[in-house]
């Protein structure tokens, strides 16, 4: 163990409904059998580690800006380790390789970026799909619709609501695997590992004990498990 175990329970923030990494329940809870690649690896870290912890289900653009303000410990939700968040958090060894695509509705007849011109783009608020988003609108001349979870983005795209998603790869390709009636077009635009992250400064024994229980996982095998029950693939 990394140290002695904490009394303390931790309060750690996670997206709402983010497949494969976050998968709510019926009672909208991470309690069930697949609650998710996150919920499971911080549940056995925190058991390997011995510390407590109770989980704050927020958007993720909440969940980085408590944690941020120090409203809460830590953050486990899909999170992208970027330069521009590593000035306000900390973040742990990572635990998957990550970045954004591009999709659109099964039967859209857009191919790529150069076809987005004058199009609807629907983004997550401030993720890294976001972001990239912003930075290319300009460019390829289309519009942005910001919402606060993946899943409602993509269901109004498959609607026709809106023509494209800009969103992490992983989680839109286990969405289309489950039904979104999407498909990705063109490759990853990204390269965005993800890891846990506590505010810059603060909670180091958390963050230490994570990596700990992280090296755990990868030495044994069981990280690879966890992905594997998901995603049938390696990590
Ligand atoms: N990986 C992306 C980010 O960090 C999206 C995370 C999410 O939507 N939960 O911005």
């Amino acid at each position: 163990q990394a140290r002695a175990a904490s009394k303390k329970t931790y309060i750690i923030g996670t997206d709402q409904t983010f497949e494969p990494f976050e998968i709510q329940d019926k009672k909208g809870t991470y309690n069930g059998k697949k609650p998710g690649i996150d919920i499971e690896i911080l549940r056995e870290i925190a058991k390997h580690e011995g510390f407590k912890y109770e989980l704050k289900i927020m958007s993720f653009n909440a969940d980085v800006q408590a944690l941020q303000s120090g409203q809460i410990d830590g953050v486990i939700a899909g999170m992208s380790v970027t330069e521009e968040r590593k000035k306000t958090i900390d973040f742990s060894d990572s635990y998957y390789n990550d970045g954004v695509v591009l999709a659109v509705a099964k039967d859209s007849k857009i191919k790529g970026l150069k076809d987005l011109k004058g199009k609807t783009v629907n983004v997550k608020t401030g993720t890294t799909g976001s972001l990239f988003a912003e930075s290319i609108r300009k460019k390829y001349g289309f519009k942005l619709k910001y919402y606060s979870s993946s899943n409602t983005s993509w269901a109004d795209v498959k609607a026709g609501n809106a023509d494209a998603a800009i969103d992490d790869g992983p989680a839109l390709r286990y969405g289309i695997a489950n039904g979104t009636g999407l498909k990705i077009v063109g490759k990853q635009m990204s390269n965005t590992p993800l890891a846990f992250g506590v505010k810059k400064g603060h909670n180091k024994e958390l963050l230490a004990m994570f990596n700990h229980g992280l090296r755990w996982l990868k030495k044994t095998g069981r990280l690879q498990k966890i992905v594997n029950k998901y995603t049938g693939k390696k990590a």
